[in-house]
Order: C-alpha cells, then sequence, then structure tokens
C-alpha cells in the first residue's frame, strides 16, 4: 500500500546494556520454584512513600528541558502534511512520549516542528509497512543534548489521524497527507426518544444507588421505543465507564489515576491493559468511546495470566500490577540508547533471575530506587528490572518493571474473586 523503502528504525536494534551478555551470571530469584501456574494470593504493598508524580516527569532525560507553552489543537476532519516517526509501539491520544534520538534527519524534523506547531505524527509498524491510523504527537519540553548528536523531548499523543497519501518517502524523512479523524460521540441513548416529564428524576449512573434511580426511569422510557432498556444501555457511555472504573479499581485503590470521562478513560484503559500490538491497533481505529469500553470491558472482565514471549514460562498477573507512576499502572521510558520501553510495573513476578552485576541508578525511570536487569529463568530472554530503593524509609522497598515487548497473555482465565 504504502511504497516505503526506509523507515526509521531506532528502536529495532535491541541489544543494549539490559541484555545479559553471555557469559555473565545470573542469580535466581523467583518465589516460585515450580514451573507450574501457581495463583497463591500475593499481599499487595501497602505503607507506600514513593512519589508517584515523579516517573512522569521523566527526570532521567536530564535537567533545564525547554518547555514549550500553549497547546496545538487540530480542527476534526481537516487535511494537512504532517511528518511521521514510525514506532514499534502504539501511542494513544493521552499518553506521555520521552524520546532521545540520535539521528540527525529526525533531530531536524523535530527542530522544525518545534518552530511550527510542534506537532508530528506517530505511526506504528504495521502490515505492509506502517499502520494508517496514527496518532498526533505535540511536543511539549525538549533539550538539546551535548556534542549536538543528541535530542531529548517529551511529548503527548494528541489526535486521531489517518494517512491518506505518503508526500516524501525519503529515507528517515516521512511526509504524509493526513486527515485528522474526529471523535464520534453519543450522548445517553434516550437522549432522543424519552418522557421528558420525567427529567427532572434522572440522575447520571456514575454510582451503584444512581444506577438503579436511572435504570427504573429508563424502563419507562423504552415503553415507547421498539428495544428493551437494556438493549440501549449496552451504548451508554456512562454507564460503561462506570462498569470500567469497578474492574480498576484495584489501581485506585493503589494510587492510580484513573480518568472519568469516556473518552479519556477509553485511550487510558487501552494504553494501560496488557493486550498485544494488534488488539491495540484495533482499539486505536475506533472512531467512538462506546465501541472501544464495549471491547476493553471484555479484556478486564477476567484476572489475567502473562508468560515470558519466548518459552511461555508464568511472569505475572494482572491482578498483581500496581501503579508506580501517576499516570497509570504502565509508562513509556526511554533509556539512553534512545529505547522505548513500555514498562508495567508490579509488585510480585515469578519465573525471573536477576544479572549479577550490582544495582544502578545511573538513568533510573524512578528515582530513589537502583535497576537490576532480570531475565526468563528458563530461555534468558530480557523481560525488565527488579527496582531497589535507595532509600530505607521508601515504599515499595522492591518492585518489578516488566517491558511489554517480553510479555504475553496466557488464555487461562481465573475468574477475579469480588
Ligand atoms: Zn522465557
Amino acid at each position: 500500500m504504502f511504497n516505503i523503502n526506509y523507515f526509521i528504525d531506532e528502536e529495532m536494534e535491541y541489544g543494549s546494556e539490559e541484555s545479559d551478555s553471555a557469559g555473565r551470571r545470573i542469580r535466581d530469584v523467583s518465589d516460585d520454584s515450580s514451573d507450574s501456574f501457581s495463583l497463591d494470593e500475593i499481599p499487595v504493598p501497602i505503607n507506600n512513600t514513593f512519589d508517584v508524580t515523579l516517573p512522569a516527569t521523566h527526570s532521567y532525560l536530564g535537567p533545564n528541558l525547554e518547555e514549550l507553552r500553549g497547546r496545538t489543537i487540530l480542527d476534526d476532519g481537516i487535511y494537512m502534511n504532517l511528518p511521521l516517526l514510525i514506532k514499534q509501539t502504539v501511542l494513544f491520544p493521552g499518553q506521555t512520549l520521552p524520546m532521545t534520538i540520535f539521528n540527525l534527519q529526525i533531530i531536524d524534523i523535530l527542530k522544525n516542528c518545534i518552530k511550527n506547531d510542534r506537532t508530528f505524527g506517530c505511526v506504528s509498524y504495521g502490515s505492509p509497512v506502517i499502520h494508517q491510523i496514527g496518532t498526533t504527537a505535540e511536543i511539549y519540553e525538549y533539550r538539546e543534548g551535548s556534542g549536538r548528536n543528541s535530542f531529548h523531548l517529551k511529548a503527548k499523543g494528541r489526535q486521531r489521524f489517518k494517512i491518506l497519501r505518503i508526500v516524501t518517502p525519503e529515507h528517515n524523512k516521512i511526509l504524509a497527507n493526513v486527515k485528522v479523524l474526529p471523535e464520534i460521540t453519543l450522548g445517553p441513548p434516550f437522549l432522543d426518544q424519552r418522557l421528558a416529564s420525567l427529567d427532572h428524576l434522572r440522575v447520571y449512573p456514575d454510582l451503584e444507588k444512581n444506577v438503579k434511580k436511572q435504570e427504573r426511569i429508563e424502563n419507562l422510557d423504552a415503553v415507547i421505543t421498539p428495544w428493551p432498556a437494556w438493549v440501549y444501555r449496552q451504548y451508554d457511555p456512562a454507564r460503561l465507564s462506570m462498569k470500567i472504573r469497578q474492574h480498576l479499581q484495584f489501581l485506585e485503590i493503589r494510587g492510580g489515576n484513573v480518568p472519568k470521562d469516556p473518552i479519556g478513560l477509553s485511550f487510558w484503559v487501552a494504553e494501560n491493559i496488557l493486550i498485544n500490538h494488534n488488539e491495540r491497533l484495533e482499539l486505536l481505529r475506533y472512531d467512538c468511546a462506546i465501541t472501544r469500553l464495549q471491547r476493553e470491558i471484555k479484556y478486564l472482565i477476567e484476572d489475567k495470566i502473562y508468560v515470558c514471549v519466548q518459552c511461555e514460562t508464568l511472569i505475572g498477573r494482572q491482578s498483581h500490577m500496581f501503579p508506580m507512576n501517576r499516570e497509570g499502572p504502565q509508562g513509556t521510558y526511554v533509556n539512553p540508547e534512545g529505547v522505548i520501553h513500555e514498562t508495567i510495573t508490579f509488585y510480585h513476578v515469578q519465573g525471573v533471575a536477576l544479572s549479577s552485576s550490582s544495582p544502578s541508578t545511573n538513568y533510573s525511570w524512578f528515582p530513589g530506587y537502583a535497576w537490576t536487569v532480570a531475565i526468563c529463568k528458563r530461555c534468558s530472554q530480557h523481560v525488565g528490572w527488579k527496582f531497589t530503593a535507595t532509600d530505607s524509609n521508601l515504599r515499595p522497598k522492591v518492585f518489578w518493571g516488566v517491558t511489554r515487548r517480553s510479555l504475553k497473555d496466557k488464555d487461562i482465565r481465573i475468574k477475579k474473586k469480588d
């Protein structure tokens, strides 16, 4: 479809200081020595003292980043030319994207963006070459590295777009003609056909008791429509959001900041739940929060098991995820080589071994914590890092960051305990 011979592949190189080079000794640290899917309840760490707003500042990129003020909002439906960066990850509106770039051509493109509307397009590798739907990213902070050959920036995912035509398919310099996609919003399902005389009794169905009240009124509304009320309720953004938030209560209790509005919530869930790349692309394709939320509920109903992408050794489960970043249990971070890791934080993992090198605070994504590389016990695939507090007052003392690309979900579903 898109005839591009070259693409930007700064993320294609996996080799970095994380990969445990052959010959280095490793330590087995998993609590569970068997390979069976042991599912004991592990207590959630309490009395956390870590400031969860810190990781979202990406302070490891260094101090004194130039701050850009204001915000660019592109009109829905407009056609425009947008420089594209191709990533292995999927960027959703609302998501923070930190980047370290060494490629001079890309640095030029980004400097140009900063002079204009600060916006570039972010698309994923896909079939045949790149995915047609992407997200605009707005740069809000940047800094030139020492030696002028590196560039650090932080950008925010803003609006979805569709690629219509590639204008310049040059090496590393792809310009595309795109259409900014509107987000379709629908009001409550009974907005047009309702008994107006009952309006004074209506409540917003955000809490359990309000849901019951509202349902009684909707049952009356439905009398003048062709379908029973429960059919309409499946398309009610407020009710879908409430259901999702009930499933995510375990994160809110642990300090996660789950958005309340249906659109923000639908993108937040897409960013934070561990689903595979194609499922995420599918969620980005939807034009409406209702469809996104309906699909996401299916992913959240059961507790999921995550295994090593290579050998299927059990690594973690969904209910052991917890947020160490105000933005959610998943954070997008960049390492000194410019490799982006979408990192999910767990308070418990198993089936992993640690590299024997001593913990390092260098470039730590979680200020106050030192990291040690963790690999799969069975196949030695790099799975993430163990983070250990360097200050004895810091809680949790230990947690795990697992990189999304090392995990896949296993089709063993465990019904959640209510
Ligand atoms: Zn493995």
